[in-house]
């Protein structure tokens, strides 16, 4: 089975992972096309932090929602600060920044629920989506991992707070990395290969002081020390920055873009 697909639903287009679909996990990485937007005209923007239209970028959430079946009401998100604070969503949290940022759960970069039917929504370009779901109990991870975040061990972090909150067997849990700047794509200079050097293999040498570095990598090989089997961990090994088209790429367009969101539920 391929790891990720691209697919088409009531106009709006994304990516996701099939088995973790198969699973019972709705998971969707959605492309640009066919949105509103005044930042990126007729682009589907879903984040409301980068100064664009609200009321365009809500119906963007709705669009989006509705092509998933998932419910808009119940969209859950949290303020991405490049940071590796963890927030787990219970049902008081639901909903958190479904309709303005300063709602969303602050000071956070990663989210994990046990509840059914609760879309955890984050947004990228660029940066690094890692979803994770436990097919045992059901809970389910999302995890935004810039290099900073990637650093900081993010995504296996989030795993853990899953097996130390829900009883996850790691062994079992399912992670995907979704579409994100590639290794090909990625050069950085001195400070994050010193930030990141733990895991130098990452860190391909170009000219003196840079580096290409490979955060799916990184990403997958923090899992694998967590405890997860490599063969549960997936890769949509997309480059945004090639596939500008596509999918949003901060790199690409120089800070003035939108956003992919990143949304992961257990279906009820
Ligand atoms: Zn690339």
């Amino acid at each position: 089975m391929t790891d990720f697909l691209l697919k088409e639903n009531a106009g709006v287009w994304f990516g996701f992972f099939p088995r973790l679909e198969a699973l019972g996990f709705t998971n969707a990485f959605t492309c640009r096309f066919h949105g509103e937007s005044d930042l990126v005209p007729d682009n589907l923007n879903l984040a409301l932090h980068v100064g664009d239209n609200a009321e365009k970028v809500l119906r963007n959430r709705k669009a989006v929602a509705g092509a998933l079946g998932i419910d808009a009401g119940k969209l859950t998100a949290c303020q991405q600060v490049h940071g590796d604070k963890i927030a787990v969503v219970d049902k008081e949290d639901i909903g958190a920044g479904r309709t303005d940022f300063s709602s969303a759960i602050a000071d956070t970069d990663a989210l994990i629920t046990a509840e059914a039917n609760v879309p955890l929504m984050l947004f990228f370009a660029d940066c690094v989506p890692v979803v994770l779901a436990d097919p045992l109990t059901g809970a389910v991870g999302i995890a935004h991992a810039g290099w900073r975040g990637s650093t900081l061990a993010i995504a296996a972090k989030t795993a853990c707070k899953m097996a130390e909150v829900f009883g996850t067997d790691l062994t079992r849990l399912v992670a995907a990395i979704g579409p994100s700047i590639g290794p090909c794509c990625y050069e950085v200079d001195e400070k994050v290969f010193r930030q990141g050097r733990e895991w130098e293999s990452c860190f391909h040498p170009t000219t003196p002081g840079h580096w290409q570095l490979d955060l799916w990598q990184m990403n997958r090989l923090q899992l694998l020390a967590a405890g997860l089997k490599p063969e549960n961990v997936l890769a949509a090994n997309i480059c945004t920055e090639h596939n500008r088209q596509l999918f949003f790429s901060y790199r690409a367009e120089k800070g003035r873009t939108g956003r992919l969101s990143a949304v992961i539920l257990r279906k009820q």
